[in-house]
């Protein structure tokens, strides 16, 4: 028999696209952030995120008529219409679901007070429900908390790995994003010990420093890279000497017009430079920027937003290949270039 499932099955499973793990939400609630102009963002997780999670930002704010706004289905105030979307996209977010998502799935608390606001109000939904609404006092900015992740969907809580594992996932995101953004302050705090915290002055270098450790900024090279031929206007950033490497591609970040993507094509192609001086198992550590004419490249691909599809992948591929290469041949750290396939 065929039927129709209920409001609630749909919305959880529509949830499901967007929050798969902690790791998700703190990538939404952190993009949240920095879309929001903000100069710090504090997040600090509990067992591994599974427990709890909390983003604090002090960015512009939302104001106490539009909580209810931000967590309905679809509401973003960051674009118009289609037309938008099509002409490219200038914030990480613009589906307008995230939070929705996020609280369909927990028990979601949004706190926040405007830039210049004189008070704040808090907003607490639980399993999609509002629960309650009112003025609070808090500094200026937003506070996210989200607890109890998938509480109300035991299937989907039962796939959580470990909270060791749940973690490093957090942590690559919140990594990520304090990497693609220097100028702004980010920490991490997992069950009240710090991971790391960017000072956000704008340095990469000082970022990265902050983040993978001392002996690890002190072994990066620049890259930079324009061609007027090619697809990207420009790719820069810092790549690791080829001694500095991990069994993960984990390190190999990479952000496109800002946003932190899997990308897969452009992190091969960064590896791919190595050439044979990184084993087959070993990846380095790379913070890369790719800036490309935003209606080349559709972020529209994926619930999460992770890949993304560029107009033209290969010109894309050796763009980056030969930047990455070139750096690394200027400082002797490769001797030739590899084959071309
Ligand atoms: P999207 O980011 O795609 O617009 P979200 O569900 O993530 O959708 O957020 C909905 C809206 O809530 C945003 O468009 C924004 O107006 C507001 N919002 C969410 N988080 C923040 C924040 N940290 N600071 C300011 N505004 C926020
Ligand atoms: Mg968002």
């Amino acid at each position: 028999m065929i039927h129709r499932l209920d409001d609630a099955t749909v919305e959880r499973i529509a949830a499901g696209e967007v929050v798969e793990r902690p790791a998700s939400v703190v990538k939404e609630l952190v993009e949240n952030s920095v879309d929001a102009d903000a100069s710090r963002v504090e997040v600090s997780v509990e067992a591994g995120g599974t427990e709890r999670i909390e983003v604090r930002d002090d960015g512009v704010g939302i104001p106490a008529d539009d909580l209810e706004l931000a967590v309905a289905e679809h509401a973003t105030s960051k674009i118009g219409d289609i037309d938008d979307l099509e002409a490219g996209v200038g914030t990480l977010g613009f589906r307008g679901e995230a939070l929705h998502a996020i609280g369909a799935v927990s028990r979601l608390t949004v706190r926040s007070r405007p830039r210049g606001a004189d008070r704040g109000a808090e907003l607490r939904v639980a399993g999609g429900e509002v629960v309650a609404r009112e003025p609070v006092g808090c500094p200026e900015g937003t506070t996210v908390v989200v607890e109890d992740l998938f509480y109300n969907v035991p299937a989907r809580r039962k796939y959580l790995k470990a909270e060791a594992t749940e973690f490093s996932h957090v942590n690559a995101v919140v990594s990520g994003y304090a990497l693609a953004s220097p100028g702004v302050a980010v920490s991490l705090t997992h069950d009240g010990r710090e991971t790391f915290a960017t000072e956000g002055r704008g340095d990469r270098r000082s970022a990265v420093m902050s983040v993978y450790g001392r002996e690890v900024a002190a072994n990066m090279v620049p890259v930079e890279g324009t061609d007027e031929d090619g697809p990207l206007a420009a790719v820069g950033g810092l790549v690791s000497h080829p001694e500095t490497n991990r069994a993960t591609r984990d390190y190999v970040n990479v952000f496109v017009n800002g946003r932190w993507v899997t990308a897969s094509a452009v992190r091969d192609a960064v590896v791919e430079a190595y050439g044979r001086q990184l084993a087959s198992d070993r990846y380095p550590f790379a913070v890369l920027d790719v800036e490309v004419d935003p209606a080349t490249v559709d972020v529209n691909v994926h619930p999460r937003k992770l890949e993304v599809r560029f107009a033209d992948e290969d010109g894309m591929a050796r763009q980056v290949r030969d930047a990455v290469e070139s750096a690394l041949l200027a400082e002797g750290l490769i001797r030739t270039t590899a084959p071309r396939g």
